[in-house]
């Protein structure tokens, strides 16, 4: 993909010591080929590609960083550059309820994007309300109707009833829509329309229509990164009829090939305001250009990962777990239980290890990523949630016979049973040898883990 062969050409511009013509040359066309493999436009690779030549020959050499590390960093602000520099700002209307329209091609993940938004816009103290103007699938509305209850908002079901002006049904479930929101004191009301598999007059002018009606204050295009170039000219034509606001990068989490994310700003001139990353509501994540540069040139993304940890994790009970393990009781396998929930709120194993750098100490972490098997967490826990609580505080009461039984209660065998009581006792007694070593390295781990948290 876009990030292993952009992070080729640069491992070999590292390895040089200094940077003529010739070598810079070279890593740009190393460059320039990756990016149109992987679904950049042409045009846009090839202004990129012109003005990172033009400013690393140019360069002042008089600076701390060695030039082979000015020219990457000259890389990365021209890809921040192309993506638009700053986080791009959710615009809202300044007499509620704001309406965002949600448009897209059939698949794209309107829907699934319409409970992520609510979501992030529910964290940030906002009241939404959702209102699913598909009326030609039930189960479209249906599906939005699912997603509305799981993270507990607003939705609008109304029927409405004839009009006598004629007016489509889309547009009177739209209307009643925003009137309710108002009446219920919402003060955003998110809009999922219908898609089709390709772009057709009888959609756009659904669109055109819905947007005179509502006024939105966002038009967000919901592009699937999977999709490549294809993402790219579909935004276009949507933005080139109907006038996008924003865009919302989809299925990041997926094999994407990573052009669409680069290109489409600047071919279609609509910023990429949020992606996501799996089909959980909270895999959203706003579009921070300076970040997605550095998780493709392999620089990692630890701001992200920091900032998930700050929000999901309880650092109370880090602190608590880790002063509990080194004491002379160590930790049960309850405590372990808890652990093991705290780090499966970061997200899958493999989101982390990409928010990783890939050089440096955490080569080969990447490739890792792909390897690990995401199922073994939940197979630990339902080990451990088959146990009785007694057992969990004591593994030492665990005789043959309930480790057959554990083994059934949790659909694993006896041999993952004994594997885990055995790799728990030994982290028990590792952990509880450093308490007993003395204050030093005790002190380093608890601050360490009281930081993770
Ligand atoms: P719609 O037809 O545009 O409303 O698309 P849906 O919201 O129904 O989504 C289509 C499929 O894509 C569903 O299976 C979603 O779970 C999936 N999906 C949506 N967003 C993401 C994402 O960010 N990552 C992944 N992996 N899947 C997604
Ligand atoms: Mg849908």
């Amino acid at each position: 993909n876009l990030q292993e062969k952009l992070q080729r050409a640069f491992k070999n511009l590292r390895g040089q010591g200094t940077v003529s013509e010739e070598n810079i040359s070279e890593a740009l066309r190393e460059i320039r080929l990756a990016l149109l493999e992987s679904d950049v436009n042409l045009n846009v690779t090839k202004d990129l590609i012109e003005h990172i030549r033009e400013k690393a020959l140019g360069q002042q050499v008089a600076t701390a960083l060695s030039p082979t590390e000015q020219v990457i960093k000259i890389i990365h602000g021209e890809l921040v550059e192309l993506l638009g520099r700053d986080t791009a700002r959710f615009k809202f209307a300044s007499q509620p309820p704001s309406v965002i329209l949600m448009a897209g091609l059939q698949g794209s993940g309107k829907t699934t994007t319409t409970g992520k938004l609510a979501q992030w816009l529910k964290k940030g103290g906002h009241r939404p309300m959702l209102v699913s103007v598909d009326v030609y699938r039930p189960a479209a509305r249906e599906q939005l109707a699912v997603v509305a209850k799981s993270i507990g908002t607003q939705l609008y079901t109304g029927n409405v009833g004839a009009d006598e002006a004629g007016t489509p049904l889309v547009l009177r479930l739209a209307k009643e829509a925003k009137r309710d929101a108002a009446n219920f004191g919402c003060d955003i009301l998110l809009v999922d329309t219908a898609g089709r598999l390709g772009i057709d007059e009888e959609l756009m002018g659904e669109m055109s229509e819905l947007k005179k009606l509502l006024n939105p204050s966002e038009i967000l295009f919901v592009a699937d990164a999977m999709t490549g170039q294809d993402a790219v000219n579909s935004a276009k034509a949507f933005h080139d009829r109907l006038g996008i606001t924003g865009v919302v990068l989809t299925k990041m989490d997926g094999d994407a090939r990573g052009g669409a994310a680069l290109s489409i700003r600047q071919v279609t001139g609509a910023p990429v305001k949020f992606i996501g990353t799996g089909e959980k509501p909270d895999a959203f994540e706003p579009f921070h250009p300076d970040r997605i540069v550095s998780r493709i040139m392999g620089m990692g993304d630890i701001a992200t990962l920091l900032e998930r940890a700050e929000e999901k994790l309880d650092r109370g009970k880090a602190e608590a777990f880790a002063k509990k393990a080194l004491a002379g009781d160590g930790f049960s396998l309850e405590d372990f239980r808890d652990q093991l929930r705290q780090i499966k709120k970061l997200g899958s194993m493999q989101s982390i290890l990409k928010m990783l750098p890939s050089v440096g100490p955490f080569q080969g972490l990447q490739q890792a990523a792909g390897q690990v098997d995401e199922s073994q967490f939940t197979r630990v826990e339902a080990i451990i949630n088959s146990m009785t609580a007694k057992e969990r505080l004591n593994h030492e009461i665990i005789s043959g016979s309930r480790r057959k039984r554990i083994a059934a209660g949790s659909g694993t065998s006896v041999q993952e049973v004994n594997n885990l009581l055995r790799q728990y006792a030994q982290m028990r007694k590792m952990f509880k040898g450093m308490g007993a070593g003395g204050g030093k390295m005790q002190r380093r781990l608890m601050s360490q883990m009281g930081s993770m948290g």
